[in-house]
């Protein structure tokens, strides 16, 4: 599939002295700062000064697209392996040998009480507390007055939890917040925040109460987290509604200066925010496309002109964009390769 992409390869760094970013070329040659001359392109704009162009990017923007995979979340403090995951899960680990959260979420327990055991604590520090880094708040800082959308695979609830508009958002991969039947005999989703809690407070031994093993109130089978893993996962009215808002709200600006911001996606699910975007960037001439990721990039080389793509970490980005932050703010998260 890659074989007829091109490597967008900007490495971005930045000046202490000046603010100003610095990017080399794929010769390895540092770009000259000299300013805009009128026959350069935004592109040479944007090898210039890569963050800089990112904030004229969103100012002049008519819509912004927001598309945020896991590396937005790992960003915000919510990483699944490591100190974090020994720090809540040390017991399953020594039991099971499980490593990290992601994997434990596929562990066959054999008992439904320790199933939930497990998914009650996994569900409670990852969708009910409020991610320890402050990306999240930083991103709405820059867009709540702005007509923005936001798509995203993450299923932890940190886009509300910041203050995102819910009016706003398409998660469109489940989320921790919500159960539903395992069979499903029903396409409906419940809310499972109090039995979480009680789940948490009233667990021993890696067991929950076998009173608190949730049901399902229609067929009496048990109840499953509302995440598609499979083709058993339930698309409830909610879900629709999001769907077809972010449809809407790609339509309405389809022909206008839209900024599709894509923070943090990889390349497991492609599908569903990565290929979309270089499609709709490619069908608008005045569309941009910026990506930040801890991973190497691709765009299609028919997007490259309207492309930007940022390999370090999304907290650089914003940190340097937030009105907190000046120009002074340090750059240094964008390494030379
Ligand atoms: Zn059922």
């Amino acid at each position: 599939m890659c074989s007829k992409m091109k490597m967008k390869r900007f490495t971005a760094g930045c000046s202490k002295k000046t603010g100003r970013s610095e990017v080399k070329n794929e010769t390895g040659k540092r770009t000259d700062h000299a300013a805009l001359s009128p026959e350069k392109t935004a592109a040479d704009s944007a090898r210039s000064y890569p963050l800089e162009y990112v904030r004229d990017l969103i100012e002049q923007a008519d819509a912004i697209v927001i598309g945020a995979g896991a590396g937005l979340s790992s960003a915000a403090g919510l990483t699944y392996s490591g100190e974090r995951f020994e720090r809540y899960f040390k017991d399953f680990q020594e039991k099971y040998g499980i490593t990290d959260m992601y994997s434990g979420g596929f562990y066959p327990f054999k008992t439904l009480e320790e199933y939930w055991a497990w998914w009650s604590r996994h569900i409670f520090i990852n969708r009910y507390e409020k991610a320890p880094g402050s990306v999240y708040d930083q991103l709405l800082s820059l867009v709540k007055d702005k007509n923005y959308f936001v798509i995203t695979t993450n299923v932890d609830h940190q886009f509300q939890l910041a203050g995102f508009d819910p009016g706003r958002l398409y998660y469109m991969q489940g989320d921790y917040g919500l159960w539903q039947c395992s069979v499903p005999c029903h396409e409906q989703t419940y809310d499972n925040e109090s039995v979480v809690r009680e789940m948490i407070a009233r667990q021993r031994d890696m067991k929950i109460p076998s009173d608190l093993v949730p049901h399902c109130p229609v067929c009496g089978r048990p109840m499953t987290m509302n995440l598609r893993i499979d083709n058993h996962f339930v698309q409830d009215e909610g879900w629709y509604a999001a769907q077809k808002r972010y449809h809407d709200f790609l339509e309405r600006y389809a022909d206008t200066k839209i900024l599709f911001l894509e923070l943090g996606v990889g390349y497991n699910t492609p599908g569903i925010i990565k290929i979309p975007f270089w499609k709709l960037v490619a069908h608008n001439p005045k569309a941009h496309l910026v990506s930040v990721n801890l991973e190497e990039e691709l765009v299609p080389e028919d997007i490259q002109n309207q492309s930007l793509v940022l390999q370090g970490q999304i907290s650089t980005l914003l940190d340097y964009l937030s009105p907190a932050q000046n120009k002074a703010a340090d750059c240094s998260g964008y390494h030379h390769s």
